[in-house]
C-alpha cells in the first residue's frame, strides 16, 4: 500500500496542518479548538514565540504523527512503529527505545481492509521513532523530561481524545486499542486488559477487584449479566474470535491465560488511561501481534482480514450486550 502523505494527514477537514500552522496559527487555533474539542493554544503561541524555527518546524511536522478520521467505534492507536530520527532531536536516556516493527504498515492494511467493506476506523499513527519519544508512557517518561518532545506527547493525545470524543458521540461508545509488536517464543497474539498472569488464572478472574482493574470495566458497567471470565474468554471474547479465525490468542477460549513462564505484556499507559472511568464509553486492549503476522505485506493482508472478521463479530456481539 502507497502512503500518500498529503492524503494521510489530512483529519477532520483540515487539509494541510503544517501549512496552517506556519502560515496562520490563530486560524488555526480556532479550526483546531472548533474540530478537537479540548485544545488548548496557548502552548502553541509559546513555542512560536521562542523563535526557534527549527524545532516548532520539527515539533509540528505533520509526517510525525496522522490522525485520520473513522466512520465506526473503533480507534486504533500505534505509538512505536515511527522510523523517524531526526538528528536535532536527542535520543531518549530512559525507558526502552526498541521500536515495533511494521505495525504503522500493519494498521494501514488493517485500514485498508476495513475500507473494502465501507468502514474505516479512527486511526492514530505515529511516524517518529520510539528512541526519540515513547508515546505508550506518561509524559515524564515517554520524553525523558527532555521539554522539546512535551508538545507531540500533547498532540498525540489531543488526537486520540479527539477521536474517542467523536466515536463516543456518533456510536454511543468506542472500543480502543493500542497496537504493538513483539517477538516472545509463543507465536501468537498478547492481549493486554491491564491484568497480570496471575489475574487472568481462571479461579481470580470474575472478582470485582480484577474487573475493576481490566481494560473492559466499562463494558462490564454498559452490561448487564457478564462477568469479565465471559468477556476474556468466553465464545464470544476477542481472543477466541482471533482464534477461531486463524490467529492464536491469549486470553482466549482455546489459550486462557499465559503460564508464569511464559513472556506476556499486560497493556500500557495508552490501555489504561483510555479504558480508565474518565472515559466510561470506552473499553479495550493493547495488541501485541506477534513477528509473523507484521513480517510481510502477505502476512498483513491476510491478518488484517481476520482482524476485520473478528473485530466486526465482537463489536456485534457488544451491541447486543450494551445497555
Ligand atoms: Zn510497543
Amino acid at each position: 500500500m502507497k502512503i500518500d502523505k498529503t492524503k494521510s494527514v489530512t483529519m477532520y477537514g483540515m487539509t494541510s496542518f503544517k501549512k496552517v500552522f506556519q502560515t496562520k496559527s490563530v486560524v488555526l487555533c480556532l479550526l483546531t479548538a472548533t474540530v478537537f474539542f479540548q485544545i488548548q493554544c496557548s502552548s502553541k503561541k509559546t513555542i512560536v514565540d521562542k523563535e526557534q524555527s527549527l524545532v516548532v518546524k520539527d515539533i509540528f511536522d505533520p509526517s510525525w504523527l496522522e490522525a485520520t478520521e473513522g466512520n465506526m467505534p473503533l480507534v486504533i492507536s500505534v505509538p512505536h512503529g515511527g522510523l523517524i530520527s531526526p538528528a536535532e532531536i536527542p535520543d531518549r536516556t530512559c525507558g526502552t527505545r526498541e521500536k515495533d516493527d511494521n505495525t504503522n504498515l500493519l494498521a494501514y492494511q488493517i485500514s485498508e481492509a476495513f475500507e473494502k467493506q465501507g468502514k474505516k476506523p479512527f486511526l492514530i499513527v505515529s511516524q517518529i521513532a520510539r528512541a526519540k519519544i515513547d508515546l505508550n508512557r506518561d509524559m515524564d517518561e515517554a520524553t525523558c523530561e527532555n521539554a522539546m518532545m512535551n508538545s507531540t506527547w500533547y498532540q498525540y493525545h489531543k488526537y486520540i481524545e479527539a477521536a474517542i470524543s467523536k466515536a463516543v458521540a456518533q456510536y454511543g461508545y468506542a472500543l480502543y486499542i493500542d497496537l504493538h509488536g513483539q517477538s516472545h517464543p509463543v507465536k501468537r497474539l498478547e492481549l493486554g486488559y491491564t491484568l497480570r498472569k496471575s489475574d487472568l488464572e481462571t479461579n481470580s478472574m470474575s472478582t470485582t477487584a480484577i474487573e475493576t482493574k481490566s481494560s473492559l470495566q466499562n463494558l462490564l458497567n454498559m452490561t448487564d449479566n457478564q462477568t469479565l471470565k465471559d468477556l476474556l474468554i468466553g465464545e464470544n471474547a476477542l481472543g477466541t474470535f482471533f482464534a477461531s479465525n486463524g490467529y492464536p490468542a491469549v486470553p482466549s477460549l482455546q489459550d486462557p491465560f499465559p503460564k508464569s513462564d511464559e513472556a506476556y505484556f499486560t497493556g500500557g499507559y495508552n490501555t489504561r488511561r483510555y479504558t480508565s472511568l474518565d472515559y466510561p464509553k470506552v473499553f479495550g486492549l493493547q495488541i501485541e501481534a506477534n513477528y509473523k503476522v507484521r513480517a510481510s505485506e502477505v502476512n498483513r493482508k491476510e491478518f488484517s482480514e481476520a482482524f476485520v472478521t473478528s473485530i466486526t463479530d465482537y463489536l456485534g456481539v457488544v451491541e447486543t450486550l450494551i445497555k
